[in-house]
């Protein structure tokens, strides 16, 4: 029903219902790496309460998903790390039209164009990784934004992250954790030999190794990583975005090298078009393209809010199921 027909009796049962359903499909996915709804149904619901929560903001609550980043930490056996600066989420649009209001915005908010870093959006799940005098001493989850868990022994079994950086700088700097599709056919194909369950897909995989309890499990696994943020790019010397990749590369640590820096919405528009084709044919999952302001005193201008940057924002592909329906159509015109 069109919001601006509610009843206010009926958007708070609207609103409370769509609250309490994402908090349980949040619990499946960040949990117990086993989501019971499919990725965008989750977004689609989200994006409800999202529109709905704008227009009757005196029902939004503390509990709920459009306030709190990932779930609250139930595994046992992990022990529990403060976050030095909170992890977040990304803001998400579905068009190209969103997009571009999203641009209109954030030029609106600093008062000039800025330039763009696209990078692709990873499949995976985020990860803080501390180094101390150049070495590894702890890798953490991203959990409720403020307080993730340790899975120090776990990364360091995975080969792309560095023990040692190539510098002996002391600094935290965070990515992606992902499993590649050839190890998750190679892991699909074994569970199915031994009756196991299959991962649902690629992200669940590399949640449910990372944060199982087995160091030699998670060796087998063949996770990789790419890094692309720190909040301390001052230790690097760099104040941009694209600019920080570069200096993570020279540290020895992984970088995905398909980033742009673009200005104008019409080439944001081809990268996002040629990536929505290509995707099948890269070695990871990808979910979307994250456009990034690029001048990191820019970003520290934006600043965040209490869940999403506002000087990024993640471009989503629309699901596979609707884009094999739109290729089907263009195949058969
Ligand atoms: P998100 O995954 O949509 O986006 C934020 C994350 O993107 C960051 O935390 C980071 O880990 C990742 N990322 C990947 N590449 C990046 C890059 N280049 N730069 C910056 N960040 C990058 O947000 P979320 O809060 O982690 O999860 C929400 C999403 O998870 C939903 O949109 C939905 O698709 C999915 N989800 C699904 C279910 C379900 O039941 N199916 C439940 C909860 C969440």
């Amino acid at each position: 029903k069109p919001i601006e027909k509610l009843s206010r009796e009926a958007a708070q049962h609207e609103i409370a219902k769509l609250q309490d359903d994402l908090r349980q499909y949040g619990i499946a996915y960040y949990e117990q790496d086993a989501p019971i709804v499919e990725d965008y149904i989750y977004d689609a619901l989200y994006a409800r309460l999202v529109a709905l929560e704008t227009v009757f903001p005196q029902f939004i609550n503390p509990d709920s998903p459009t306030q709190n980043v990932g779930g609250a930490m139930t595994k046992s056996g992990l022990e529990k790390v403060v976050h030095p600066a909170p992890m977040l989420s990304l803001g998400d649009v579905f068009s190209l039209e969103e997009l571009d209001e999203w641009d209109s915005r954030t030029t609106k908010s600093l008062g000039f164009q800025s330039d763009y870093n696209l990078e692709l959006k990873i499949d995976g799940l985020a990860v803080a990784l501390t180094y101390v005098s150049g070495k590894l001493v702890q890798a953490s989850t991203r959990g409720n934004g403020t307080i993730g868990e340790d899975v120090t022994a776990n990364v360091k079994m995975i080969k792309a992250i560095p023990q040692v950086l190539n510098e002996p700088i002391t600094i935290e700097v965070r990515g992606e954790i992902y499993m590649p599709k050839s190890s998750f056919s190679t892991l699909n194909k074994q569970r199915e030999l031994d009756g196991l369950a299959p991962f649902a897909n690629p992200r669940n995989a590399a949640a449910g190794s990372l944060r199982q309890l087995n160091a030699k499990i998670m060796k087998q696994r063949n996770l990789s990583a790419f890094v692309y943020y720190t909040a301390e790019p001052d230790i690097l010397g760099s104040t941009t975005q694209s600019d920080a990749l570069k200096r993570f590369s020279s540290l020895g640590l992984p970088t995905d090298t398909h980033n742009r820096v673009m200005t104008k919405m019409a080439d944001i528009n081809n990268y996002i078009a040629e990536y929505t084709v290509t995707r099948d044919n890269l070695a990871y999952g990808i979910d979307g393209v994250v456009v990034k302001v690029n001048q990191l005193d820019d970003q520290l201008d934006l600043g965040n809010t209490v869940k999403i940057p506002r000087w990024a924002i993640a471009y989503k592909f629309p699901p596979e199921e609707a884009l094999t329906v739109v290729r089907a159509i263009e195949w058969t015109v």
